[in-house]
């Protein structure tokens, strides 16, 4: 069965972009953080489609929600009411704070931050949106003017009327990986700082305002942040940076845009929203993934004065994400995600080849370099090797980072300590086959 899966792959299915596996994994079925596969073996699922089944494969209280639906009715368009919309809008809209209130529906995270580029540019003068390097914000053609990561950086499409949308040297993550690309040298972690520690956050600044001064135009449109970098291998900023950065964009006139794909929904543990834990609130948030639970959902959420005007919209989703709500999922998030961080920064300790475990609640990336001193990243066979082998050992895990040279965790966030346990003894196995 699997030849012939793969035969009508190649003929009929475009090729995966970043498909680390010789041989990806034929699945057949999910339960909650499992993943089965035609011969029964199964993996625990520690990276959640890519960060997106929030609650669990088949989670029985969305599918039951989703199959009721699916009896009634699937689509009126935007030209009628539908009621689960209104319920849906009414308590995702409690979960942010005042004044973000009016939610947009959309299918996917890159269509929601193409609403929110719009947005920024209907309400200013200008047209420049500037992101950060590093930054994954999606692949619609307005979009990848906006991602500036690994191998998804492409030259923008001519005809987007995208304007310089790159902040070409703002942010270089300093806690781990270079995450660009002239600069391959890793800049690791030196110093035993909480990873969200400040040192550093006066020169990003000073580095922010010269690329403001520079390369963009006075005035700008949109600013788009993610919390925490995702796609780049799990990057952090220093405390304190992106509240500053957020009220320089302001004094030039531009918007603040969290892009809350990854981080949102109770992921990071402390805080339901990314942009709460750095103590900033947006203009607009733009979230996906987590909202629908592997469902095509995505909303961009602002405020009523900035969403009075005509712009694309689109419905006919299915509620799920409250389950994260009913179960505790974001305290469960903090809790073990806390605990899995301290086991798996403990085999930073361990192995050489480790070098930086960082992240919250249940966003983690473990960099692997050649060596603590150079912090030149493993080489991508290696770190494929390793990463094959915990797939063979029933862990899946994501990648991350220029190189993919960060590995990325982020399970549903019904997992427990036994679940933890089992991926670091995975994780470590893997790692001593690979120094044998
Ligand atoms: N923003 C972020 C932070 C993302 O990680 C992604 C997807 N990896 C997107 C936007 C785009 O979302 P989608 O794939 O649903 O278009």
């Amino acid at each position: 069965a699997y030849e012939r899966v793969l035969e009508i792959h190649s003929q009929h299915l475009a090729p995966m972009s970043t498909a680390y596996f010789p041989k990806p994994l034929l699945l057949h079925q999910g339960h909650m953080e499992w993943l089965f596969d035609y011969e029964g073996n199964r993996y625990l699922d520690f990276f959640s489609g890519i960060v997106t089944v929030s609650v669990g494969h088949c989670h029985p209280k969305v599918n039951a929600v989703a199959q009721k639906q699916l009896g009634r009715l699937w689509h009126t368009s935007s030209l009628f009411f539908h009621s689960p919309i209104h319920e849906f809008a009414e308590k995702l809209s409690a979960l942010l704070p005042e004044p973000l209130k009016v939610i947009f529906l959309v299918n996917s995270g890159s269509e929601a931050n193409d609403l929110a580029m719009l947005m920024a540019r209907a309400h200013s003068n200008s047209t420049d949106i500037i992101s950060f390097r590093g930054g994954y914000h999606g692949c619609s053609p307005y979009t990848l003017g906006l991602t500036n990561v690994g191998p998804y950086k492409m030259e923008l499409p001519s005809g987007t009327g995208c304007q310089s949308t790159m902040c070409p040297d703002v942010f270089r993550g300093p806690w781990g990986g270079s995450h660009c690309r002239d600069s391959p040298v890793q800049t690791i972690r030196k110093c035993n700082c909480a990873p969200d520690c400040c040192q550093a956050k006066d020169q990003y600044i000073e580095q922010f305002k010269d690329t403001l001064n520079t390369s963009v135009a006075k005035s700008i449109a949109g600013f788009f942040a993610e919390p925490i970098q995702g796609v780049n291998g799990v990057v952090q900023y220093p405390k304190g940076f992106l509240q500053e950065a957020f009220e320089l964009v302001r004094e030039r006139g531009g918007v603040c845009i969290a892009d809350e794909v990854q981080t949102g929904f109770g992921r990071l543990g402390s805080h339901f929203w990314g942009f709460q834990t750095h103590g900033i609130l947006p203009d607009i948030v733009t979230m996906a993934k987590g909202i629908g639970n592997g469902f095509p959902m995505a909303a961009v959420v602002t405020t009523p004065g900035r969403a009075n005007r005509e712009v694309a919209f689109s419905s006919g989703s299915l509620p799920s994400a409250m389950v994260i709500k009913e179960e505790k999922l974001q305290e469960n998030s903090q809790d073990v995600g806390t605990y899995m961080l301290r086991k798996f920064a403990e085999l930073r300790d361990e192995f050489e080849i480790v070098g930086d475990v960082r992240g919250k609640g249940l966003m983690i990336g473990i960099e692997m370099v050649q060596d603590k001193v150079s912090c030149q990243p493993l080489p991508r066979e290696e770190v494929n090797e390793i990463h094959d082998d915990c797939k063979r050992m029933g862990l899946l895990i994501g990648r991350g980072g220029i190189f993919a040279q960060t590995f990325r965790i982020a399970p549903s966030m019904c997992i427990t300590k036994p679940d933890v346990h089992f991926a670091v003894e995975v994780f470590r196995s893997a790692l001593i086959q690979h120094m044998e």
